[in-house]
């Protein structure tokens, strides 16, 4: 099994893809041009993704994949909530988010819709992949991680390796996150394969959302 990943230059974030003959399973979709390249060169027709979340670095790409691409949106039964939402889906104030971290990409409020939503536990089929999802709410409503078998898992932006994860977004919630979301990440094998929503893989065992509770 082969994972591509593809980072945006827009917030850093990432894109996971797997592929199987014409058809792509995306794990969040970033604004790249790697990655449609990547889905050309393939011969790619199908796309299904799968978001962690609504905030809009995660769903820019939908925006440019939509017209080209026959493509099914799937998110949390929360995430219509965000994805319909300027406001909440942060794309009013990209442009602003962008500016702290020194980017002048120029981004337009937009609202994106996904067509099928997936409830907590909820196991997706695709091409023989088992994906389940796991409610993991604190970042934002919405924020799910999904697991692909038992040895790795899509975090969306719950889990980094070296930080703790944004809480003070709008729809943001730290006590939600230490107290429901934080027993779910302490209760999983250290020894899954975390692939972030930014940043490069690692072993759940080393987060530092983890390190409390190992050490
Ligand atoms: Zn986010």
């Amino acid at each position: 099994m082969n994972i591509y990943s593809f980072v945006s230059p827009i917030a850093e974030t990432n894109t996971y893809c797997l592929i199987h003959n014409d058809e792509c399973l995306m794990i969040d979709a970033v604004r790249s041009d790697e990655l449609h390249t990547f889905l050309l060169e393939n011969g790619i027709k199908k796309i299904t993704v799968l978001l962690t979340h609504g905030h809009y670095d995660h769903v820019l790409g939908i925006l440019d994949l939509r017209n080209e691409f026959e493509l099914m949106v799937v998110s949390s039964e929360k995430g219509p909530e965000l994805l319909g939402n300027t406001r909440k889906n942060l794309s009013a104030v990209a442009n602003l988010i962008g500016s702290f971290r020194g980017s002048n990409n120029h981004i337009e409020p937009f609202t994106v819709e996904a067509q099928f939503f997936l409830k907590d536990r909820e196991v997706f089929h695709w091409n023989g992949y088992e994906l389940q999802v796991r409610y993991t709410p604190g970042h934002s409503p919405d924020s799910v991680c999904y697991f692909l078998g038992e040895k790795y898992l899509f975090a969306g932006d719950t889990i980094f390796q070296n930080e703790y994860p944004m809480l003070r977004f709008p729809g943001g919630d730290k006590d939600t996150y230490y107290n429901y979301t934080k027993p779910i990440i302490d209760s999983w094998d250290g020894n899954l394969l975390v692939y972030p929503g930014h940043g490069g893989a690692f072993k759940l065992s080393a987060s530092i959302v983890r390190k409390e509770l190992d050490e």
